[in-house]
């Protein structure tokens, strides 16, 4: 265990970390329109894992952070094909924060599935099944947890997986712009641009982006524009 996943597993609920079993906790499974990333719009199954080890200003998902069913992998596997759907979402809280999660993924893969991982890219993602696409966060100074960027991970991507950043200000958006051009992020994997709710104003960001002619993609969060911040949906 290295330092990073040694923090992460300390600011865990116990019962989360310590579990003998190939279990994982889980808040939620539930089938919804896919609201982010590359598969934005397609009906996509979510599996969300309980636990975080950040805090970010923005959190939508702190009901993920604590409580949660233990779920036996199969069992998970089984429900979320018996939804009936072709694309999977894992994600959390921070799904690879319980490191049975990487057992999970690669029997989603195995299952046939579109599998795609959301992480928020504090954690080492080199253990991830190689058809799994990664969609990892780069957090930004107003999210509060910069520091836990783990900038190792970003040698490790491929045109396979994208990089997320959600904007909270314009201070956020320069430190965003400049990550992509010094570290050419872009010619690695898609990278997403959003704005945080009620902070940025889309049209704002936009705009920032076409003035600089930035090699990112703009995105709304589409479930936030359906069902606002609703658990389940
Ligand atoms: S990493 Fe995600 S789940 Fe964890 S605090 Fe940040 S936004 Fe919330």
């Amino acid at each position: 265990m290295n330092a990073t996943s040694s923090a992460a597993a300390a600011a865990l609920p116990s019962d989360i970390v310590q579990s003998p079993l190939p279990r994982l906790k889980i808040t939620e499974i539930f089938t919804s329109l896919q609201g982010e990333a590359d598969a934005a719009g397609w009906p996509s199954v979510f599996v969300r894992l309980t636990g975080c080890p950040l805090r970010c200003t923005y959190c939508d998902t702190a009901y993920a952070f604590h409580g949660g069913t233990w779920w036996d992998i199969d069992d998970i596997v089984a429900e979320v094909r018996a939804q009936g759907v072709q694309h999977v979402c894992v994600t959390g809280g921070e799904p690879l924060a319980q490191k049975r999660c990487l057992i999970l993924l690669e029997k989603l893969c195995e299952a046939g599935l579109d599998v795609s991982l959301e992480t928020s890219g504090a954690l080492d993602v080199s253990g991830v099944d190689p058809r799994v696409s990664r969609v990892v966060d780069l957090k930004t100074p107003d999210s509060g947890e910069m520091a836990r960027n783990r900038l190792e991970n970003l040698p490790l991507l491929t045109r396979r997986d994208q990089i997320k950043f959600v904007l909270c200000s314009r201070e956020d958006y320069e430190w965003a712009r400049g990550m992509v051009l010094e570290h050419a992020l872009n010619e690695r994997s898609m990278v997403l641009f959003s704005p945080s709710k009620g902070q940025v104003t889309p049209r704002q960001l936009a705009d920032w982006i076409v003035e600089d002619r930035l090699p990112v993609r703009f995105q709304m969060q589409l479930h936030k524009i359906l069902w606002d911040d609703e658990p389940g949906r």
